[in-house]
């Protein structure tokens, strides 16, 4: 145990949605009971690449004592749910392309998180 970066999930906003999952590339989060969960804390980096893409505001990174990041069994664990057939549900919000196509960014438009990729992002930027 060391004191570290952790996602913290708060349940009273989650509306389990399960958007979070696919993002979190070390496969931590899945959904239980309707709600999200860090299945085992050793799989979540700290990262926070979740915290963008939930619409409810339900994920923050905290810090607090917390068994070291596995970096081999997220591995593990990920490697698995793509063989198991993961669903790619990103989508850039612009052109529609996965991130089987492009790189994808999570960002906000018009009050949602979304998705957008690096094709579509510079003229975007600079219109
Ligand atoms: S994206 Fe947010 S609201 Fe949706 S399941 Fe994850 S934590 Fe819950």
């Amino acid at each position: 145990m060391a004191v570290r970066s952790i996602v913290h999930i708060d349940e009273e906003l989650c509306n389990g949605c399960g958007i979070c999952v696919s993002p979190c590339a070390e496969g931590a989060i899945e959904i239980v009971d309707g709600k999200a969960k860090v299945m085992k804390e050793e799989l979540c980096d700290g990262a926070g690449f979740c915290l963008a893409v939930c619409p409810e505001g339900a994920l923050t990174v905290e810090k607090r004592e917390a068994p070291e990041f596995d970096e081999e069994a997220a591995a593990e664990k990920m490697a698995a749910k793509l063989a198991a057939g993961i669903t790619i549900k990103q989508k850039c919000f612009n052109c529609g392309r996965s991130e089987n196509d492009a790189i994808l960014f999570p960002c906000r438009k018009q009050g949602e998180s979304t998705w957008v990729c690096v094709k579509c992002l510079p003229a975007l930027i600079h219109g």
